[in-house]
């Protein structure tokens, strides 16, 4: 029998499993330099009974299973590295509950950011956590997904209150409750976010929710450096300034927006902020923000409250990536992702510099600066083995700096097979640990195999 025959017997919908080419080649790979490796068969389950006899057949035959949310993960996570299963979870996509006076939602893990979004806005609510790309909550949670509002709100960790999980072998578990704080022994909700699929499937998410502020704005200062637009950012979060994003651009990322989105800011060191709040506070607010960034060097400082301005504003910093690679037809991103304690942000940024200019490759540098945390993109031609050669020993000597800086090699992405060799060196002392758990969830090793934990 084949692997598509069998799950036919338990997904009886010919709809929902296939083994077509081009349904094969969207689950192989992602955006970035990994290579691709096809599932054998792709299965899209409905109901959590779907995914648990998935699992059960999977666990029996030990056969890898890969959960696919959207996609959008940047270090080979979702590529089936040993063939397999790819369970892609978007058609559990309902919304389960809105409770606007618990200020939380339950959702099934395939409802992605903008649908839940869309959900807890008639509410006045909204869900902070913005990864950039439309991703969706399953797969946030299972990599611990973080981005522009979480100086202010935190990451996912913050926001999951409660999970339903699959573990392989088909039992559904409920971890976590909808009360925002527990002491109820080990945190199995918080294990799970962040385990990139490697211990089970999440089939449904309660999460919280936030007031939408009632005023907004959105400032752009341009910066004469890297370093100062750095600065700035520290000189915001350490003051108070309640920042709800502040979000850095490099002059080689600002053009090739300039490019890509026909926007004309000036082609130098970008921050772009926001500050939500009060409709009486957040004036005060703006004009602070304004002086402590002139005091770090700040060239030009554009203030706007109209939404429609500020959604043009986050829609090219959320087209960074896409801007970058739009410049090189063909090619692949590598993108670093260390995070710093604060104080050693300017630090790092200016190495980062300084590497990549040593190393003469092109590359953009983005970061979350408020927490701390930045990317360098380098576009690559995968076949180039010189150029993969030389970006990853850039990438390799910036998470080095990260580590002896106190930082982390990964501050929102993950691991999956691309920083294996990372999480080895940050946290090599833990790995017995980090093994003695993938096994008790995964005794047969069926879920998302040579992933997150080096064999
Ligand atoms: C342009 C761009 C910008 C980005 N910016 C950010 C950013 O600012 N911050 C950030 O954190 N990330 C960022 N990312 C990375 C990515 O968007 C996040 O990692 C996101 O959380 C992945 O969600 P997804 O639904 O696409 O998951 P997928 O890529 O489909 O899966 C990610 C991992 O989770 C597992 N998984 C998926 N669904 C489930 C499930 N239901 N149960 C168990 N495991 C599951 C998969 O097996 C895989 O290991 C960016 C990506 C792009 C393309």
């Amino acid at each position: 029998m084949s692997v598509v025959s069998d799950l036919l017997r338990l997904v009886p919908d010919e709809r929902r499993v296939s083994n077509g080419e081009s349904v094969l080649d969207q689950h192989s790979a992602d955006l970035t330099y990994h290579s691709p490796r096809r599932p054998d068969a792709v299965v899209f389950p409905e109901t959590v009974e779907e995914v648990s006899a998935v699992l059960a057949y999977a666990d029996a035959e030990r056969i890898p299973v890969v959960p696919f949310g959207a996609g959008t993960s940047l270090e080979g996570h979702v590529i089936p590295l040993h063939g397999g299963i790819s369970l892609d979870l978007t058609r559990m996509n309902r919304i389960v509950a809105v409770r606007p006076g618990d200020l939380s939602a339950t959702v099934q893990a395939g409802v992605t950011r903008s649908q839940l979004e869309a959900a807890a806005g008639p509410h006045g609510l909204w869900f902070p956590v913005d990864p950039g790309a439309d991703a969706t909550l399953g797969g946030m949670a299972a990599t611990n997904a973080s981005g522009t509002t979480t100086v202010r709100y935190g990451g996912m960790h913050a926001h999951v209150l409660a999970l339903e999980a699959v573990l392989p072998g088909g039992r559904v578990i409920h971890a976590g409750s909808r009360a925002v704080k527990t002491s109820a022994g080990y945190n199995l909700a918080q294990l799970l976010v962040g385990s990139e699929g490697t211990l089970g499937v999440i089939t449904e998410l309660t999460v919280r929710l936030h007031p939408i502020p009632e005023a907004i704005v959105v400032a752009r200062a341009a910066f004469p450096s890297v370093e100062s637009a750095c600065r700035g950012a520290a000189a915001l979060v350490g003051a108070g300034v309640p920042v709800t994003r502040c979000e850095l651009l490099d002059a080689v990322t600002i053009a090739a927006l300039n490019a890509y989105k026909s926007t004309s800011f000036p082609e130098s060191p970008h921050l772009f902020v926001e500050l939500g709040g009060s409709a009486s506070g957040v004036p005060g607010d703006l004009a602070t923000a304004q002086e402590l960034l002139a005091d770090e060097g700040a060239t030009t400082f554009e203030a706007e409250s109209d939404p429609t301005a500020r959604a043009h504003m986050w829609d090219a910093r959320h087209n960074a990536l896409h801007a970058s690679l739009a410049l090189a037809p063909g090619a692949k991103a590598m993108i670093t992702d260390v995070a710093v304690p604060l104080s050693e942000l300017a630090g790092a940024m200016e190495n980062a510099r300084r590497l990549l200019d040593e190393s003469g490759m092109n590359g953009g540098i983005v970061g979350h600066v408020g927490d701390g945390n930045f990317h360098v993109a380098f576009l690559l031609d995968p076949g180039d083995v010189d150029s993969l050669a030389r970006a990853q020993s850039l990438n390799a000597a910036l998470v080095e700096d990260a580590l002896a800086r106190g930082g982390t090699c990964t501050g929102e992405h993950g691991i999956g097979f691309g920083k294996l060799a990372y999480l080895e060196r940050e946290h090599g002392d833990l790995l017995p640990l980090l093994r003695g758990i993938k096994a008790v969830f995964d005794p047969n090793g069926i879920m998302n195999p040579g992933k997150v934990v080096p064999s």
